[in-house]
Protein backbone atom coordinates (compact mmCIF):
# COMPACT_ATOMS: atom_id res chain seq x y z
CA UNK A 1 0.00 0.00 0.00
CA UNK A 2 3.02 2.68 0.79
CA UNK A 3 4.82 1.46 -2.22
CA UNK A 4 1.57 2.26 -3.90
CA UNK A 5 1.14 5.45 -2.11
CA UNK A 6 4.70 6.09 -3.04
CA UNK A 7 4.52 6.00 -6.75
CA UNK A 8 0.66 7.17 -7.58
CA UNK A 9 2.12 10.38 -5.50
CA UNK A 10 4.49 10.79 -8.02
CA UNK A 11 1.94 11.36 -10.42
CA UNK A 12 1.98 7.23 -12.04
CA UNK A 13 -0.50 4.73 -12.53
CA UNK A 14 -0.24 1.86 -10.11
CA UNK A 15 -2.37 -1.46 -10.22
CA UNK A 16 -2.38 -2.86 -6.87
CA UNK A 17 -3.05 -6.66 -7.46
CA UNK A 18 -4.46 -8.12 -3.70
CA UNK A 19 -5.31 -11.95 -4.27
CA UNK A 20 -8.19 -11.41 -1.70
CA UNK A 21 -11.38 -9.60 -1.63
CA UNK A 22 -9.70 -6.26 0.26
CA UNK A 23 -6.30 -4.89 1.08
CA UNK A 24 -4.65 -4.78 4.23
CA UNK A 25 -3.38 -8.02 4.97
CA UNK A 26 -2.08 -8.66 8.59
CA UNK A 27 -1.58 -5.45 9.45
CA UNK A 28 -5.31 -5.15 9.62
CA UNK A 29 -5.56 -8.06 12.50
CA UNK A 30 -3.53 -6.23 14.61
CA UNK A 31 -4.83 -4.40 17.68
CA UNK A 32 -1.48 -2.26 18.45
CA UNK A 33 2.15 -2.04 17.35
CA UNK A 34 5.50 -2.20 19.15
CA UNK A 35 6.82 -0.31 20.93
CA UNK A 36 4.71 2.65 20.92
CA UNK A 37 1.40 0.63 21.92
CA UNK A 38 -0.28 2.84 19.27
CA UNK A 39 -3.71 1.51 17.88
CA UNK A 40 -2.69 -0.22 14.91
CA UNK A 41 -6.50 0.57 13.04
CA UNK A 42 -5.67 3.89 13.49
CA UNK A 43 -2.23 3.86 11.84
CA UNK A 44 -3.57 1.50 9.03
CA UNK A 45 -6.81 2.73 8.16
CA UNK A 46 -6.11 6.09 7.08
CA UNK A 47 -4.05 4.33 4.56
CA UNK A 48 -6.61 2.10 3.35
CA UNK A 49 -8.80 4.64 2.11
CA UNK A 50 -6.09 7.21 0.77
CA UNK A 51 -5.27 4.16 -1.37
CA UNK A 52 -8.67 3.66 -1.99
CA UNK A 53 -9.85 7.06 -2.87
CA UNK A 54 -6.24 7.61 -5.20
CA UNK A 55 -6.94 8.71 -8.50
CA UNK A 56 -3.57 6.92 -9.79
CA UNK A 57 -4.49 3.90 -8.07
CA UNK A 58 -6.73 0.76 -9.90
CA UNK A 59 -7.25 -1.82 -7.22
CA UNK A 60 -7.61 -5.35 -8.30
CA UNK A 61 -8.78 -7.60 -5.95
CA UNK A 62 -9.46 -11.48 -5.86
CA UNK A 63 -6.90 -11.76 -8.40
CA UNK A 64 -3.97 -13.84 -9.05
CA UNK A 65 -0.70 -13.55 -10.90
CA UNK A 66 -0.63 -15.77 -14.14
CA UNK A 67 2.41 -14.53 -16.27
CA UNK A 68 4.85 -12.21 -16.81
CA UNK A 69 6.74 -11.10 -19.48
CA UNK A 70 8.76 -8.51 -21.43
CA UNK A 71 11.37 -6.16 -19.97
CA UNK A 72 12.37 -3.16 -17.63
CA UNK A 73 9.89 -0.43 -18.56
CA UNK A 74 7.64 -2.79 -20.92
CA UNK A 75 6.52 -5.57 -18.97
CA UNK A 76 3.20 -7.28 -20.26
CA UNK A 77 1.63 -8.95 -17.19
CA UNK A 78 -1.71 -11.10 -17.07
CA UNK A 79 -3.68 -12.07 -14.11
CA UNK A 80 -6.84 -14.20 -13.24
CA UNK A 81 -9.46 -12.51 -11.45
CA UNK A 82 -11.77 -14.20 -9.53
CA UNK A 83 -15.87 -13.64 -8.79
CA UNK A 84 -16.58 -11.72 -6.49
CA UNK A 85 -20.12 -12.59 -7.00
CA UNK A 86 -21.28 -9.06 -6.02
CA UNK A 87 -21.09 -6.12 -8.23
CA UNK A 88 -18.42 -3.81 -6.91
CA UNK A 89 -20.32 -0.83 -8.86
CA UNK A 90 -23.45 -1.94 -7.30
CA UNK A 91 -22.87 -3.12 -3.63
CA UNK A 92 -23.07 -0.23 -0.94
CA UNK A 93 -21.80 -2.33 1.66
CA UNK A 94 -25.08 -2.19 3.91
CA UNK A 95 -24.66 -5.89 4.98
CA UNK A 96 -28.38 -6.46 4.86
CA UNK A 97 -27.05 -10.05 2.73
CA UNK A 98 -24.80 -11.05 5.51
CA UNK A 99 -27.83 -10.63 7.89
CA UNK A 100 -29.58 -12.79 6.10
CA UNK A 101 -27.38 -15.47 4.84
CA UNK A 102 -28.55 -18.76 5.33
CA UNK A 103 -24.87 -19.40 6.76
CA UNK A 104 -25.07 -16.59 9.23
CA UNK A 105 -22.92 -17.64 11.99
CA UNK A 106 -21.90 -20.89 10.90
CA UNK A 107 -18.79 -19.52 8.76
CA UNK A 108 -15.64 -20.14 10.33
CA UNK A 109 -13.84 -16.47 10.37
CA UNK A 110 -10.65 -16.49 9.01
CA UNK A 111 -9.60 -13.43 9.38
CA UNK A 112 -10.28 -14.24 13.60
CA UNK A 113 -8.37 -16.76 13.20
CA UNK A 114 -11.03 -19.19 13.65
CA UNK A 115 -12.36 -17.86 17.31
CA UNK A 116 -15.41 -16.30 15.79
CA UNK A 117 -17.98 -16.86 13.00
CA UNK A 118 -19.49 -15.28 9.93
CA UNK A 119 -22.01 -15.48 7.19
CA UNK A 120 -21.12 -16.74 3.85
CA UNK A 121 -21.05 -13.11 2.61
CA UNK A 122 -19.36 -11.36 4.10
CA UNK A 123 -16.54 -7.93 5.10
CA UNK A 124 -13.53 -9.06 6.55
CA UNK A 125 -13.66 -5.94 9.23
CA UNK A 126 -14.90 -2.71 9.62
CA UNK A 127 -12.38 -0.94 7.58
CA UNK A 128 -12.11 -3.08 4.73
CA UNK A 129 -11.60 -1.37 1.57
CA UNK A 130 -12.87 -1.84 -1.36
CA UNK A 131 -15.80 -0.85 0.76
CA UNK A 132 -17.99 -3.84 -0.76
CA UNK A 133 -19.30 -7.12 0.48
CA UNK A 134 -17.97 -10.28 -1.07
CA UNK A 135 -18.82 -13.65 -1.22
CA UNK A 136 -16.98 -16.86 0.01
CA UNK A 137 -16.79 -19.14 -2.99
CA UNK A 138 -15.54 -22.19 -0.43
CA UNK A 139 -18.70 -21.94 1.84
CA UNK A 140 -21.48 -20.59 -0.05
CA UNK A 141 -24.60 -22.99 -0.94
CA UNK A 142 -24.74 -21.77 -4.32
CA UNK A 143 -21.10 -21.61 -5.39
CA UNK A 144 -20.02 -24.87 -3.72
CA UNK A 145 -24.24 -26.74 -4.58
CA UNK A 146 -25.70 -24.44 -6.90
CA UNK A 147 -28.77 -24.11 -5.04
CA UNK A 148 -29.65 -21.80 -1.60
CA UNK A 149 -33.22 -22.64 -0.69
CA UNK A 150 -35.84 -21.78 -3.76
CA UNK A 151 -33.76 -18.01 -3.70
CA UNK A 152 -31.07 -17.32 -2.58
CA UNK A 153 -31.93 -15.04 1.05
CA UNK A 154 -29.38 -12.78 0.28
CA UNK A 155 -30.39 -11.76 -3.70
CA UNK A 156 -33.56 -11.11 -2.01
CA UNK A 157 -32.52 -8.59 0.54
CA UNK A 158 -30.04 -6.50 -1.93
CA UNK A 159 -32.10 -3.39 -3.15
CA UNK A 160 -29.48 -3.00 -5.27
CA UNK A 161 -29.21 -6.15 -7.23
CA UNK A 162 -25.38 -6.26 -6.76
CA UNK A 163 -25.29 -9.84 -6.10
CA UNK A 164 -24.88 -12.16 -9.49
CA UNK A 165 -23.72 -15.95 -9.63
CA UNK A 166 -23.62 -15.51 -13.01
CA UNK A 167 -20.02 -13.82 -12.53
CA UNK A 168 -17.22 -16.13 -13.49
CA UNK A 169 -13.26 -15.70 -14.10
CA UNK A 170 -11.63 -13.72 -15.91
CA UNK A 171 -8.69 -12.44 -18.03
CA UNK A 172 -6.89 -9.58 -16.76
CA UNK A 173 -4.04 -8.26 -19.05
CA UNK A 174 -2.09 -4.74 -17.81
CA UNK A 175 1.46 -3.03 -19.46
CA UNK A 176 3.74 -1.43 -16.67
CA UNK A 177 7.36 -0.63 -16.82
CA UNK A 178 8.34 -2.06 -13.23
CA UNK A 179 6.63 -4.22 -10.55
CA UNK A 180 7.13 -4.28 -6.94
CA UNK A 181 6.42 -7.94 -5.08
CA UNK A 182 4.88 -7.27 -1.90
CA UNK A 183 3.62 -10.66 -0.70
CA UNK A 184 3.64 -10.78 2.72
CA UNK A 185 4.18 -13.63 4.93
CA UNK A 186 2.54 -16.61 6.68
CA UNK A 187 2.58 -17.56 10.42
CA UNK A 188 4.09 -20.65 11.40
CA UNK A 189 2.12 -23.85 12.10
CA UNK A 190 2.46 -24.43 15.29
CA UNK A 191 0.94 -27.71 15.14
CA UNK A 192 4.30 -28.90 13.17
CA UNK A 193 5.37 -28.78 17.00
CA UNK A 194 3.37 -31.03 19.04
CA UNK A 195 5.14 -30.94 21.99
CA UNK A 196 3.58 -27.18 22.76
CA UNK A 197 0.00 -28.85 22.47
CA UNK A 198 -1.66 -26.50 19.74
CA UNK A 199 -5.14 -28.03 18.74
CA UNK A 200 -4.82 -30.72 21.51
CA UNK A 201 -5.69 -27.68 24.21
CA UNK A 202 -8.32 -25.08 23.48
CA UNK A 203 -5.80 -22.77 25.77
CA UNK A 204 -2.88 -23.43 24.16
CA UNK A 205 -2.85 -20.57 21.54
CA UNK A 206 -1.23 -18.81 19.05
CA UNK A 207 0.05 -14.72 19.41
CA UNK A 208 -2.26 -13.88 16.28
CA UNK A 209 -5.27 -15.44 18.16
CA UNK A 210 -4.36 -13.13 21.01
CA UNK A 211 -3.76 -9.93 18.59
CA UNK A 212 -7.51 -10.89 17.49
CA UNK A 213 -8.73 -11.53 21.81
CA UNK A 214 -6.82 -7.85 22.24
CA UNK A 215 -9.06 -6.48 19.38
CA UNK A 216 -12.16 -4.12 20.13
CA UNK A 217 -13.33 -5.35 16.61
CA UNK A 218 -12.52 -9.16 17.61
CA UNK A 219 -14.51 -12.12 18.78
CA UNK A 220 -15.18 -10.64 22.53
CA UNK A 221 -14.82 -7.29 21.44
CA UNK A 222 -11.30 -6.99 23.49
CA UNK A 223 -12.12 -9.07 26.47
CA UNK A 224 -9.46 -11.77 27.26
CA UNK A 225 -11.69 -14.60 27.33
CA UNK A 226 -10.14 -18.11 26.44
CA UNK A 227 -12.15 -21.61 26.61
CA UNK A 228 -15.35 -19.36 28.14
CA UNK A 229 -13.01 -17.70 30.98
CA UNK A 230 -10.99 -14.76 31.89
CA UNK A 231 -7.42 -16.51 32.46
CA UNK A 232 -5.08 -15.39 35.46
CA UNK A 233 -2.15 -17.01 34.69
CA UNK A 234 -0.30 -16.75 31.12
CA UNK A 235 2.77 -18.25 30.10
CA UNK A 236 4.23 -17.15 26.18
CA UNK A 237 6.62 -19.24 24.50
CA UNK A 238 8.38 -17.51 21.90
CA UNK A 239 10.47 -18.11 18.75
CA UNK A 240 7.69 -21.41 18.05
CA UNK A 241 8.81 -22.08 14.38
CA UNK A 242 11.63 -19.30 14.38
CA UNK A 243 15.63 -20.33 14.95
CA UNK A 244 14.87 -23.88 14.87
CA UNK A 245 16.28 -26.67 12.59
CA UNK A 246 14.08 -29.25 13.52
CA UNK A 247 11.28 -27.50 11.75
CA UNK A 248 13.31 -26.39 8.92
CA UNK A 249 13.30 -22.86 9.94
CA UNK A 250 17.03 -21.74 11.32
CA UNK A 251 16.54 -18.00 10.82
CA UNK A 252 15.04 -15.56 13.58
CA UNK A 253 11.59 -13.98 12.59
CA UNK A 254 12.79 -10.47 14.14
CA UNK A 255 9.43 -9.70 15.63
CA UNK A 256 8.24 -12.36 18.12
CA UNK A 257 10.20 -10.86 21.41
CA UNK A 258 8.71 -7.19 20.47
CA UNK A 259 5.17 -8.93 20.18
CA UNK A 260 5.21 -10.85 23.13
CA UNK A 261 6.33 -7.88 24.82
CA UNK A 262 3.54 -5.72 23.76
CA UNK A 263 0.87 -8.58 24.61
CA UNK A 264 2.77 -9.26 28.09
CA UNK A 265 1.99 -5.43 28.97
CA UNK A 266 -0.90 -5.72 27.54
CA UNK A 267 -2.42 -8.56 29.47
CA UNK A 268 -0.86 -6.82 32.68
CA UNK A 269 -2.77 -3.82 31.80
CA UNK A 270 -6.08 -5.30 31.35
CA UNK A 271 -6.27 -8.19 33.12
CA UNK A 272 -5.98 -7.38 36.97
CA UNK A 273 -3.76 -9.41 38.84
CA UNK A 274 -2.27 -11.19 35.81
CA UNK A 275 0.60 -13.38 36.44
CA UNK A 276 2.91 -13.12 33.09
CA UNK A 277 5.86 -15.28 32.09
CA UNK A 278 7.67 -15.18 29.12
CA UNK A 279 10.25 -18.18 28.01
CA UNK A 280 12.72 -16.89 25.58
CA UNK A 281 16.10 -17.98 24.32
CA UNK A 282 17.54 -14.55 23.42
CA UNK A 283 15.80 -10.67 23.66
CA UNK A 284 16.80 -9.21 20.53
CA UNK A 285 15.09 -5.94 20.82
CA UNK A 286 16.82 -4.57 17.99
CA UNK A 287 15.11 -1.60 16.91
CA UNK A 288 14.54 2.03 18.14
CA UNK A 289 12.59 1.85 21.18
CA UNK A 290 12.71 -1.64 21.56
CA UNK A 291 15.09 -1.78 24.56
CA UNK A 292 13.31 0.46 26.56
CA UNK A 293 10.12 -0.95 25.78
CA UNK A 294 11.45 -4.59 27.08
CA UNK A 295 12.45 -2.79 29.67
CA UNK A 296 9.33 -1.17 30.59
CA UNK A 297 7.61 -4.61 30.29
CA UNK A 298 9.92 -5.84 32.93
CA UNK A 299 9.08 -3.20 35.38
CA UNK A 300 5.18 -4.01 35.05
CA UNK A 301 6.49 -7.43 36.72
CA UNK A 302 6.32 -9.37 33.71
CA UNK A 303 9.03 -12.59 34.57
CA UNK A 304 11.19 -13.56 31.74
CA UNK A 305 12.91 -17.06 32.13
CA UNK A 306 15.61 -17.70 30.28
CA UNK A 307 15.24 -21.44 28.26
CA UNK A 308 12.87 -22.63 26.19
CA UNK A 309 10.08 -25.29 27.50
CA UNK A 310 10.18 -28.80 26.81
CA UNK A 311 6.89 -29.70 26.73
CA UNK A 312 3.36 -28.64 27.74
CA UNK A 313 0.64 -31.14 28.95
CA UNK A 314 -2.34 -30.88 31.23
CA UNK A 315 -2.48 -32.93 34.50
CA UNK A 316 -5.74 -32.81 36.42
CA UNK A 317 -7.04 -30.33 33.48
CA UNK A 318 -4.30 -27.82 34.72
CA UNK A 319 -1.95 -26.94 31.85
CA UNK A 320 1.51 -27.53 32.89
CA UNK A 321 5.02 -26.00 31.07
CA UNK A 322 7.90 -27.93 31.63
CA UNK A 323 11.50 -26.84 30.96
CA UNK A 324 14.81 -25.61 32.32
CA UNK A 325 15.32 -22.25 33.31
CA UNK A 326 19.35 -22.00 31.87
CA UNK A 327 19.77 -19.08 33.99
CA UNK A 328 19.50 -20.89 37.15
CA UNK A 329 20.09 -24.15 35.64
CA UNK A 330 17.15 -25.95 37.21
CA UNK A 331 14.77 -28.05 35.67
CA UNK A 332 10.92 -26.71 36.72
CA UNK A 333 7.24 -27.01 35.80
CA UNK A 334 5.09 -23.91 35.47
CA UNK A 335 1.13 -24.41 35.95
CA UNK A 336 -0.65 -21.90 33.97
CA UNK A 337 -4.23 -21.04 32.73
CA UNK A 338 -3.30 -20.52 29.27
CA UNK A 339 0.37 -21.51 26.84
CA UNK A 340 0.54 -18.27 24.28
CA UNK A 341 2.88 -19.66 21.35
CA UNK A 342 4.74 -16.93 19.26
CA UNK A 343 4.98 -18.38 16.00
CA UNK A 344 7.40 -17.82 14.02
CA UNK A 345 7.29 -16.02 9.61
CA UNK A 346 7.73 -18.00 6.77
CA UNK A 347 7.15 -17.65 2.83
CA UNK A 348 3.60 -17.39 2.36
CA UNK A 349 2.08 -20.14 0.76
CA UNK A 350 3.09 -20.37 -3.46
CA UNK A 351 5.23 -17.51 -3.10
CA UNK A 352 7.79 -20.44 -5.21
CA UNK A 353 5.28 -20.98 -7.82
CA UNK A 354 4.82 -16.73 -8.26
CA UNK A 355 8.62 -16.69 -7.96
CA UNK A 356 9.05 -18.53 -11.21
CA UNK A 357 6.35 -16.67 -13.05
CA UNK A 358 8.10 -13.44 -12.10
CA UNK A 359 11.81 -15.37 -12.64
CA UNK A 360 13.21 -14.52 -9.82
CA UNK A 361 15.23 -16.71 -6.95
CA UNK A 362 14.19 -17.94 -3.40
CA UNK A 363 16.84 -17.27 -0.84
CA UNK A 364 17.53 -21.20 1.22
CA UNK A 365 14.38 -20.34 3.54
CA UNK A 366 12.14 -19.95 0.84
CA UNK A 367 12.23 -15.96 0.92
CA UNK A 368 12.10 -14.15 -2.11
CA UNK A 369 16.04 -13.19 -2.86
CA UNK A 370 17.48 -9.98 -3.18
CA UNK A 371 20.48 -9.13 -5.78
CA UNK A 372 22.84 -8.37 -2.73
CA UNK A 373 22.83 -8.56 0.58
CA UNK A 374 23.19 -4.71 0.99
CA UNK A 375 20.53 -4.13 -1.40
CA UNK A 376 17.20 -5.61 -0.08
CA UNK A 377 14.71 -4.16 -2.09
CA UNK A 378 16.87 -5.33 -5.80
CA UNK A 379 16.29 -8.76 -7.35
CA UNK A 380 18.45 -9.89 -10.33
CA UNK A 381 15.71 -9.20 -12.77
CA UNK A 382 15.90 -5.82 -13.88
CA UNK A 383 12.08 -3.76 -12.74
CA UNK A 384 11.03 -5.99 -10.55
CA UNK A 385 11.64 -4.97 -7.06
CA UNK A 386 10.75 -6.14 -3.56
CA UNK A 387 9.02 -4.92 -0.16
CA UNK A 388 7.78 -6.56 3.08
CA UNK A 389 7.99 -9.96 4.61
CA UNK A 390 8.51 -11.45 1.08
CA UNK A 391 12.12 -10.86 0.83
CA UNK A 392 12.77 -11.77 4.56
CA UNK A 393 11.05 -11.44 7.75
CA UNK A 394 11.08 -7.63 9.20
CA UNK A 395 8.75 -5.54 11.43
CA UNK A 396 6.88 -2.92 9.86
CA UNK A 397 9.55 -0.13 10.64
CA UNK A 398 11.53 -1.75 7.92
CA UNK A 399 9.21 -2.64 5.70
CA UNK A 400 7.75 0.65 5.25
CA UNK A 401 11.44 1.71 4.60
CA UNK A 402 11.64 -1.09 2.27
CA UNK A 403 8.40 0.05 -0.06
CA UNK A 404 9.48 3.42 -0.47
CA UNK A 405 12.99 2.33 -1.14
CA UNK A 406 10.91 0.06 -3.96
CA UNK A 407 9.06 2.87 -5.07
CA UNK A 408 11.94 4.83 -5.60
CA UNK A 409 13.69 2.19 -7.67
CA UNK A 410 10.73 1.90 -9.68
CA UNK A 411 9.87 5.65 -10.38
CA UNK A 412 14.05 5.64 -11.67
CA UNK A 413 12.92 3.08 -14.07
CA UNK A 414 9.09 4.36 -15.28
CA UNK A 415 10.48 7.29 -15.25
CA UNK A 416 13.33 6.56 -17.39
CA UNK A 417 10.50 5.12 -20.12
CA UNK A 418 8.01 8.40 -19.75
CA UNK A 419 11.49 10.25 -20.85
FE1 LIG B 1 -25.90 -4.54 0.70
FE2 LIG B 1 -26.34 -5.86 -1.56
FE3 LIG B 1 -23.88 -5.07 -0.99
FE4 LIG B 1 -24.97 -7.08 0.38
S1 LIG B 1 -24.45 -7.05 -1.80
S2 LIG B 1 -23.83 -5.34 1.24
S3 LIG B 1 -27.12 -6.41 0.46
S4 LIG B 1 -25.64 -3.73 -1.38
FE1 LIG C 1 -25.63 -17.10 2.00
FE2 LIG C 1 -27.15 -18.61 0.41
FE3 LIG C 1 -26.56 -16.09 -0.28
FE4 LIG C 1 -24.68 -17.98 -0.34
S1 LIG C 1 -26.52 -17.88 -1.61
S2 LIG C 1 -24.44 -15.93 0.50
S3 LIG C 1 -25.24 -19.22 1.43
S4 LIG C 1 -27.80 -16.75 1.49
Amino acid sequence: MLASLAVADAGYKVYLVEQHPWIGGHMSQFDKTFPTNDCAMCTISPKLTEVGQHTNIELITNAELKAVCGEQGYFHVRLLKRPRYIEEGKCTACGQCAEVCRLKDKVTDDFNMGLGKRSACYRAYPQAIPVKYAIDPEHCLMVTRGKCGTIPKCIEACDQKAINFEQKESAVKIEVGAIIVALGYDCFDPTLKPEYGYGRYQRVITSMEMERLFSPSGPTEGEIIIDGKVPKRFVFIQCVGSRDQTVGNPYCSRVCCMYTAKHAYGIVDRVPGAQVTVCFMDIRAFGKGYEGFYERVQRKGVIYRRGLPSEVFAHNGVLVVRGEDTLLNRPYEEETDVVVLACGLQPPRGLREIAGILDLELDDNGFLKEIDSHDPVTTARPGIFLAGCCQGPKDITDSVSQANGAAAKALAVISRVKE
